[in-house]
């Protein structure tokens, strides 16, 4: 295809530190960028990535802490584009653990020959609209510049990590770092007296892997999780041989869930049904692996009400059975949110690690941490604690977060982060008005994220080829279609039941950060269809110029 960018000659060619101008300039080569890459490729349009890490994988790049692994079923998160990787890959486990995630990455990046294609350690500083050349052009940290027409920002869902702003961290000389920001060469605990703050799904599954090594650790707790085993094993050959003459079913399977995820709703209410075969139900999933124990289960199951808290008590009293001392077991015990509320995490003996004699669990709601000290950290209440590590595994500014980090402006020269200061306002999560040929898809994603990930990106390839066949500068939501679909989050998002605790998925968990739902509060079947009806109405809400 020809491509009428590289065509013009471009007065920023030929300086120091320009990279080139292209069709389509992608942030990121995580498990989204990588597939744009190689899908925009593939309809010959001229593409480039920019990757702030110096290898592929995005997510699995960056979160190498121990422990970290899949919590959908390694099968459900393999692309689907190419029968030829799904036959050559051998995933190793039902959940597999972050090595593999990266290698399988790396695997994919190699086959199918993106490393030409993408710009490592490459942080993306700025992205300007040019309105006079109708393109793009993003700067790195380091002063390298690019143009593009369209501009992906494939930059995560939770990238951005978030450190709280804990007065004293400067004077701390213990050694710290972020979970998402584990370090390459890996981090040394053996014996040592190690802090984790936070108690979520990184958490959860960080604190079971240290725990074996640590020399004493301390977990700050300020919220309570509902935490369900995972039940992970290794993949033997027949199994192997199964999933990969069933690829087909299996992701036919995904299609039609809410989420993407292999797992189906009892399409029962719990109350249909006697309380024996309601415990019978929740007895048996709970011995199933992965997310079947609340995505398989009664459909009431995950909405708010009488149901929903009938399920939190179950699996309150699971946690009490596991944990030995009876004041750390009430303390480990969620009472102030609705189970599902928050993404479960998933565990493979997280409260067992509690009766370890070497592990202390602190509540940190009703004696916040007041600052770290050069030794360790204090609370509000004064009690101090000695530590030669702390681990931050406190979360990510979902969505928005890794956006705001880029100065992007568009029309006008207007910011995007203003744009977004009271929440995203996208249509479909996927346009902002005024920002033209922006592609905002890690704010369109969620769910099993290959598989929400792939037609997503399969849409706006398409919208890109559509722009270009049909000699259109630019492609932008009306003002009119993004404000329906803003009320339309704001408002039926309010129902759902994963608006109703304080996470990343309201941005609640970001002191100052604006409470509003960052995701779509549609399913994915039904995303897919009111994308593919707006593509089939001629990219119906768009503006095309
Ligand atoms: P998170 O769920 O946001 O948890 C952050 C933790 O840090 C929470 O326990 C939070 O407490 C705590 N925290 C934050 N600021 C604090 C402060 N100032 N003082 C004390 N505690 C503080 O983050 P995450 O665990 O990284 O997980 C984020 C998401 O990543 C998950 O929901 C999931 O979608 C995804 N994930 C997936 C997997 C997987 O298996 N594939 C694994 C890990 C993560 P509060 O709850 O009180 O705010």
């Amino acid at each position: 295809m020809t491509s009428p960018l590289q065509q013009a000659s471009n007065g920023d060619a030929g300086q120091d530190k320009y990279v080139g101008t292209f069709d389509v300039l992608i942030i990121g080569a995580g498990v989204t960028g990588l597939y744009a890459l190689y899908r925009l490729r593939e309809m010959g349009f001229s593409v480039q990535s920019f990757e702030d890490g110096s290898g592929v994988g995005g997510t699995w790049y960056w979160n190498r802490y121990p422990g970290a692994r899949f919590d959908s079923e390694s099968y459900t998160y393999g692309y689907s584009f190419s029968e030829e990787l799904l036959q050559e890959w051998d995933w190793k486990e039902l959940y597999s653990g972050q090595p593999e995630n990266e290698r399988y990455l790396n695997y994919v990046a190699d086959k199918f020959n993106l490393r030409p294609l993408i710009q490592m350690n490459s942080r993306i500083a700025s992205a300007t609209y040019d309105e006079h050349e109708l393109s793009w052009q993003i700067e790195t940290v380091d002063g390298r510049r690019a143009r593009g027409r369209f501009l992906i920002t494939a930059v995560g869902l939770l990238s951005a990590h978030y450190v709280p702003d804990f007065e004293g961290l400067d004077s701390y000389q213990g050694r710290w770092c972020h979970t998402g920001r584990w370090p390459k060469e890996g981090m040394d605990l053996a014996g040592k007296r190690v802090g984790v703050i936070g108690t979520g799904a990184t958490a959860v599954q960080l604190i079971t892997e240290i725990a074996r090594e640590v020399g004493h650790l301390t977990v700050f707790q300020r919220t309570a999780n509902y935490c369900a085993p995972l039940r992970n094993r290794e993949i033997d050959d027949d199994m192997q041989a199964e999933i990969k003459a069933s690829y087909p079913e299996i992701f036919q399977k995904c299609l039609e869930t809410p989420g993407s995820f292999m797992h189906k709703f009892d399409t029962r209410s719990a109350l249909e049904v006697s309380s024996e075969e309601r415990l019978e139900q929740y007895e048996r999933l709970w011995q199933e692996p992965g997310f079947k124990k609340w995505l398989s289960n009664f459909y009431d199951v995950m909405m708010p009400g009488d149901v929903n808290e009938d399920y939190a008590e179950f699996v309150r009293n699971k946690i009490r059975e596991r944990v030995h001392d009876p004041v750390v077991a009430e303390m480990l015990v969620p009472k102030d949110h609705m189970f599902g509320s928050k993404r479960l995490p998933c565990e493979s003996g997280y409260y067992e690690v509690y009766n370890q004699d070497n592990v202390l669990l602190v509540d940190v709601r009703s004696a916040p941490i007041k600052r770290i000290t050069p030794t360790g950290l204090m609370l509000e209440n004064g009690n101090e604690y000695e530590l030669d590590v702390i681990i931050f595994a406190t979360g990510y500014d979902a969505v928005t977060g890794s956006l705001n980090r880029i100065d992007i402006r568009g029309e006008g020269g207007k910011l995007l982060k203003d744009k977004f200061a009271n929440g995203p306002r996208t249509y479909m999560g996927i346009q902002s008005a005024g920002f033209p040929n922006l592609f905002t898809v890690n704010a369109a994603s969620v769910g099993n994220f290959v598989r929400a990930a792939e037609p997503l990106v399969d849409w706006v390839s398409e919208c890109i080829r559509y722009v270009h066949d049909n000699e259109y500068a630019t492609i932008a939501p009306t003002l009119e279609a993004e404000d329906e679909w803003v009320r339309h989050v704001n408002e039926d998002g309010a129902n759902l039941l994963r608006s109703k605790a304080n996470s990343w998925f309201v941005g609640a968990n970001i002191p100052g950060k604006a409470r509003a739902l960052l995701t779509s509060p549609d399913t994915a079947p039904v995303m897919r269809a009111k994308r593919a009806e707006v593509a089939s109405n001629g990219y119906q809400g768009f503006e095309l110029r």
